[in-house]
């Protein structure tokens, strides 16, 4: 089976930000015709005139030049903000309320799937960190999510995806956790998945030298898993570098480890972000040549089967 490779937007915020500009791009320059939306280049709480030309412009666009948007991520820009784990109770609210206008905003895109990361409890003054949430606000989470996967149903979405992170004040972090989260939350009028990232489960500060790798995450997770993310990192940090950098993930081994996990049909998108300051064309180029190297490396795991 080939692999279904696509590219997440990161690599546009701020440059190409619209899908006038993106698309072409990803067709043309990247040879790629599956994307995975950012709203790093729409926030689903801009006035409803700006968000219903963009989502016409993203129904259309992106079809026009080949291109099919498989789901929308949520990005860094709101991340940024702890979301439905901030400490004010009103932030929560807000966060949640911004969770759905960002699926009112991808079902007008024709966008069926969004995801991301949930949120983050603040950092203790001492900068302990505990080993999971506290149990109340697990359970406060828990019950957010489910009020989210019923405001996706009644949006039109499909599916929703959770993205686990390599931070102790978010969830889940560890394979038991996204277990646990996905069993508490069955029954959902749409499912949740899950969406790992191999820069995240190969943190080996977090998670130790002897366990940084995703194939204990694939192994336990498989069927809950409906997307990927992928990127070029050290397992020092969640780098999200291009494969031109130098790293530890060897693309042909990381799609030979998703066909054997039995994941070789989940879409995998690059994720790549690159400082606001690095030259236009060199992120074009980087971007390019990441592509190249990873379809190389799955047309090779293609042949061994
Ligand atoms: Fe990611
Ligand atoms: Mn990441």
């Amino acid at each position: 089976m080939p692999v279904q490779l696509g590219v997440n937007l990161s690599f546009c915020v701020k440059r190409w930000v619209t899908p006038e500009l993106w698309a072409p791009l990803v067709r043309d320059r990247l040879k790629l015709e599956r994307v995975q939306f950012s709203f790093d280049l729409v926030d689903p709480t801009w006035p409803e005139l700006v968000l219903s030309q963009m989502a016409e412009s993203l129904r259309a666009v992106p079809e026009r030049h080949g291109i099919t948007v498989h789901s929308a991520f949520i990005g860094l820009a709101h991340y940024t903000f702890n979301q439905l784990l901030h400490p004010v109770p009103g932030v929560r609210d807000h966060a949640e309320a911004w969770m759905r206008h960002a699926y009112r905003f991808a079902a007008a895109a024709g966008i069926t799937r969004v995801g991301g990361p949930l949120g983050a409890i603040a950092s203790a003054p001492d900068g302990y960190e505990a080993e999971a949430l506290p149990e109340a606000e697990y359970a406060e989470l828990i019950s957010r999510m489910r009020r989210l996967a019923q405001a996706g149903a009644e949006a039109g979405l499909e599916t929703l995806y959770v993205e686990p992170t390599p931070m102790r004040r978010e969830w889940p972090w560890t394979i038991a956790q996204a277990q646990r989260m996905l069993a508490d939350l069955a029954g959902t009028p749409i499912p949740w998945q899950l969406c790992p990232d191999w820069g995240h489960g190969t943190f080996a500060p977090l998670y130790g030298p002897d366990h940084a790798g995703m194939a204990d995450w694939f192994a336990a997770l498989a069927p809950d898993i409906g997307a990927i993310h992928i990127q070029q990192t050290d397992y020092l940090y969640d780098r999200h570098w291009d494969f031109t950098e130098p790293g530890r993930v060897d693309p042909a081994a990381a799609f030979a480890l998703l066909a054997r996990s039995g994941l070789g049909d989940r879409p995998v998108f690059l994720e790549a972000f690159y400082p606001f300051e690095r030259a236009d064309r060199s992120v074009l180029d980087a971007m390019a040549r990441s592509v190249e190297i990873l379809k190389a490396a799955a047309s090779q795991e293609t042949c061994a089967e």
